[in-house]
């Protein structure tokens, strides 16, 4: 009898075992019975166990297949709904499947795509490749190349197609299968990554600014043209030891280490000194960037160098251009210090102008030196100069120097100048000095020099020399002013020598003449006619018009020749003397004068104040209208500085053009028959006024009466 144990057979096996069973019970069914019968019933009973596994057998069968067509259902929709496309391809390079996904790329349905050669569904412009791709397959296995597929419909798209050569198992003849992923995306990526990378390329190489990124091995991995033009090819930073020599002096090393450690970091303006190769100083301002990595890793650090060499020259050069300027401005204001020192004599002018000089300039004595021939002679010295006049060699000072020169001569140290070897020091043991010449009515007069016999604490510079110059003219004019002045004294002496002698003798011949014309007409007088009578009562009016110009002209001569003290007077008191003077002269012409207000107290020569009244008065009373008896008004204001008094009258007026030249010598606006006068008058006025330093003008209209204004100072 056959059990289960054992190895379990094949359903063929089964079957054909069943029917030799259904053989046996047949061939025993015609034997006799008991014996026929046990083995007949031992036939069923075998015949029901082969039938009991049979239907196990086909239960198994039944599961197994069940269970492939799960998997073979599982496997299906991995194929069809992959992210991916696949095509089956055969020998033809025609599509002999495809899954749901390929399908949805090419925008067709599988009726539409199998059995279609694949280069129907490829762009025109990747065909080549096509070919190319499966004569690839068909030689190695597989392949791998980017294509546009062309969809049903839409515009194509990238794709890469991996294929790769399938057993036999896949069906008769040549098969390969092909995967097709969309690759839009990363080209899409790709390209913007490649447009970053030119961007970021181009602003990298064309940037100003010197940059380098080394990795943390410091070793440089990119350097840009800035990097290279400002460093050169070679330089790398190596964190420790050694490395580029400009780099470690301006602190690179620390600015990678920061880096490194993870900081930004900032240096600015490192000085980079020459040496031998580097030709020339620079100015560095540099910073670190880390890069940050993974976790805390600084895989690289990127150095940022930025050449301030120019921006630092400058502003070097405006900082000593700005010295420069300072310096300048002290020049000028000193200058303009001893400008406006006080009138007064040259010579205390030029004292104190070489003492402001000779502090300025921060050396111990200031002179000027008159320079005639090979002498020298100190003329002028500063204030607290202690040094006698003296008269030297010319060969032995600087002076020299500068006459030869006709320059500016400046020795801030002696032995450090290019005259180390000239007399002066031996002589005179001067070790600075600065000097320059001095021009007088554009001759060379001689120099101004301000010298210490220590070294000057400072080099002299441009605006020194410039200072030098500037003063050297300023006293050439106080120099020529003062020559002027003399010159002026000297002839204004002569002159009002002349003028006193002149009008003095003139006045004994003019006697003579006008009483020998009076004797003339006394005796001979009823013997002449009428007309000789006339021409005599002439001469004798000529002889007395001249004898008054010469008495107007020696009293305008006399004015200041005897410098008599002055003294407080009240101006009230001057103008009622010299109205008393006048008093004939204001009844005559029915004239009044009037005080209006207070009249100050002055300090003056009382009798020259008369004098200038009087005229003023004297005038206002004579240039009245017929129509119009003169009325004269005296006023006086007073102001912090000095009194202004004022004389107006209601007479005929002067025309505006006239209003200076009234004050001259001889300046007559009428001839004497009109109104008499010698035209002195005013001249003697502003002569009184200049003495007294103060001041005359007019005020006046043609027919509307006249103002004269005399302005006086307080403490005169
Ligand atoms: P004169 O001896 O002619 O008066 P002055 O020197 O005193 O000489 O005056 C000069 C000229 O100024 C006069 O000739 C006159 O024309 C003019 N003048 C002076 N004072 C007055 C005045 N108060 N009104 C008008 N004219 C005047």
């Amino acid at each position: 009898m056959m059990g289960r144990s054992g190895k379990s057979k094949t359903k063929a096996q089964l079957e054909a075992e069943n029917l030799a069973l259904l053989k046996e019970v047949e061939a025993l069914r015609n034997r006799p019975l008991d014996g026929v019968q046990r083995r007949m019933t031992e036939a069923l009973h075998n015949l029901q166990v082969h039938q009991e596994e049979l239907r196990a057998q086909n239960e198994e069968l039944h599961q197994a297949q069940g269970h492939i067509e799960k998997v073979s259902a599982r496997y299906r929709d991995l194929f069809e709904y992959s992210p991916v496309g696949y095509f089956i391809i055969d020998d033809n390079v025609s599509v002999v499947d495809a899954n749901i996904t390929g399908m949805g790329m090419l925008g067709r349905t599988k009726g539409r795509i199998a059995g279609k050669p694949f280069l129907l569904f490829i762009d025109k412009k990747c065909r080549h490749d096509l070919d190319d791709h499966f004569a690839t397959v068909r030689s190695v296995g597989r392949a791998s190349t980017e294509l546009w597929l062309l969809p049903d419909q839409r515009p194509p798209f990238p794709v890469n197609l991996e294929s790769v050569r399938l057993g036999d198992g896949w069906g008769e003849g040549w098969r390969c299968l092909s995967t097709a992923m969309d690759v839009t995306e990363r080209n899409r990526a790709e390209m913007a990554l490649r447009e970053s990378e030119i961007r970021f390329r181009a602003i990298f190489e064309q940037s100003p600014l010197a940059i380098q990124i080394v990795d943390a091995e410091s070793v440089p991995r990119m350097s840009n043209r800035a990097w290279v033009r400002l460093w050169g090819q070679a330089s790398s930073i190596p964190v420790a030891g050694g490395g580029h020599p400009v780099l470690n002096q301006i602190g690179a090393e620390s600015l990678l280490v920061e880096g490194l450690a993870g900081r930004s970091l900032e240096i600015s303006a490192i000085h980079v000194v020459a040496d031998g190769e580097q030709g020339e100083d620079r100015w560095v301002h540099g910073y670190a960037y880390p890069i940050l990595g993974q976790g805390d890793s600084v895989p690289e650090v990127v150095l940022v160098h930025e050449d301030i060499t120019e921006r630092k020259r400058i502003e070097l050069a405006l900082t000593d251009r700005t010295a420069l300027l300072r310096r300048q401005y002290e020049n000028l204001r000193v200058l303009s210090e001893i400008a406006a020192l006080p009138p007064g004599p040259a010579s205390q002018k030029l004292a104190d102008a070489l003492d402001l000089g000779r502090r300025h300039l921060d050396l111990s004595m200031g002179m000027i030196s008159r320079v005639e021939g090979s002498r020298f002679t100190v003329e002028h010295h500063s204030a607290s100069e202690e040094t006698a006049m003296a008269d030297f060699d010319l060969a032995s000072t600087y002076c020299a120097l500068v006459m030869e020169q006709d320059d500016v001569v400046a020795i801030a140290h002696w032995a450090r100048s290019p005259h180390a070897d000239h007399p002066c020091y031996r002589t005179h043991g001067l070790e600075s000095y600065v000097g320059v010449p001095i021009r007088v009515r554009g001759k060379a007069y001689g120099t101004v020099n301000f010298c210490s016999t220590t070294s000057s604490p400072r080099d002299f510079d441009d605006g020194d020399k410039e200072f030098m110059r500037l003063l050297a003219r300023w006293i050439g004019a106080v120099l020529e002013e003062d020559a002027i002045r003399r010159d002026l004294a000297r002839s204004n002496a002569e002159l009002e020598q002349f003028a006193y002698i002149a009008s003095h003798d003139l006045r004994s011949p003019l006697r003579q003449v006008s009483s020998y014309v009076s004797l003339l007409e006394r005796r001979y007088g009823d013997k002449l006619d009428a007309d000789a009578r006339e021409f005599i009562a002439f001469a004798h009016d000529g002889a007395v018009r001249m004898d008054q110009l010469v008495v107007d002209l020696l009293e305008f001569s006399r004015i200041g020749r005897n410098a008599k003290p002055v003294a407080l007077v009240a101006l009230s008191e001057v103008v009622h003397e010299s109205c008393a003077n006048l008093h004939s002269n204001i009844i005559d012409a029915n004239g009044r004068v009037d005080i209006v207000g207070a009249l100050p107290m002055i300090q003056c020569d009382p009798a020259d104040l008369v004098r200038l009244f009087q005229n003023l008065i004297g005038n206002a009373i004579k240039y009245s209208l017929p129509e119009r008896p003169p009325v004269v008004t005296i006023t006086a204001a007073t102001g912090p500085m000095s009194h202004v008094v004022t004389v107006r009258d209601n007479g005929i007026g002067i025309e505006q053009i006239y209003h200076d030249t009234i004050f001259g010598v001889f300046k007559r606006l009428h001839t004497p028959d009109k109104y008499e006068g010698t035209g002195i008058g005013l001249a003697i006025c502003k002569k009184i006024v200049d003495q007294h330093n103060g001041r005359i003008w007019v005020e006046s209209s043609l027919g509307e009466g006249t103002a004269f204004h005399v302005e006086l100072p307080r403490g005169s």
